[in-house]
């Protein structure tokens, strides 16, 4: 089957800094893949050269086979700390989202998932919790039905408690639909026993990339014990 998302030789440059250098990787279909790297790693900039927010300097990603720019429709992407219109309620973000979304946006499927998790549909966003905060942020992504997923370190500020609910939503989610996931962590622990293929990142480059039961196993020493053994 087609990769989800493709690198050749990608690279980005600020001044005279690469924050991402020859970057070669392969997001197989249907995954949840985790980018794991130290701050400063250049996890965000390979996010949003995928995404197409911003233009390589060298090489270039592809979405499905194709340019990010012509994939946007079927991209959801989720910033680090993405902003919530905090005076709204998640009902109204949902019904917000359906006018800005129309062709792809699952009102139901949206109002559906906040119901399960408990979110208050008639709170002000702002008022809620960062766990729930950030479920908001994700059942939003989810309503447009994206072929690719993109979040930014969606779990960096929760507690270990609200990671573990995020990490068990988006399971869920992948599971019953076609949804390719990619998302950026500086921990791993967490990650481990969710995402089935990881990219590792250290330094601008790519370290490591592959299906996380061969890394682990082939890597133990590298990346120390596995968690709860
Ligand atoms: P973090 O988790 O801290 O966001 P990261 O792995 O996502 O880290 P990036 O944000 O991609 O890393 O940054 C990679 C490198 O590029 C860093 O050295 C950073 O300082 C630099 N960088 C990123 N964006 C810019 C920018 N707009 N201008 C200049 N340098 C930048």
């Amino acid at each position: 089957m087609e990769p989800a998302v493709e690198a050749h030789g990608l690279g980005k440059r600020y001044g005279r800094n690469w924050a991402l250098r020859d970057c070669a990787l392969e997001v197989p279909s249907g995954r949840i893949a985790a980018l794991v790297g130290p701050n400063g790693a250049g996890k965000t900039t390979l996010l949003h050269l995928v995404v197409g927010l911003s233009r390589p300097d060298a090489g270039e990603a592809r979405v499905f086979g194709r340019a990010p720019r012509d994939m946007l429709a079927e991209i959801g992407f989720v910033a680090q700390d993405t902003p919530l219109y905090r005076d709204f309620t998640a009902a109204e973000l949902v019904t917000m989202g359906g006018k800005l979304n129309r062709r792809r946006w699952d009102t139901a499927l949206a109002r559906e998932r906040l119901a399960m998790l408990g979110i208050p549909p008639d709170q002000p966003v702002g008022k809620l919790s960062g766990g729930q905060r950030a479920q908001v942020a994700l059942a939003l992504a989810l309503a447009k039905r994206p072929r690719l997923l993109l979040l930014d370190e969606p779990i960096a500020s929760l507690d270990p408690l609200a990671r573990r609910e995020f990490m068990q939503t988006l399971m869920g989610a992948v599971a019953e639909s076609e949804t390719t996931v990619l998302l950026s962590s500086h921990l791993l622990a967490d990650l481990e026993r969710s995402c089935d293929y990881l990219i590792v990142l250290q330094r601008s480059r790519v370290q490591l990339t592959g299906a996380v039961d061969e890394l682990l196993e082939t890597h133990r020493t590298l990346v120390g014990p596995r968690a709860g053994s």
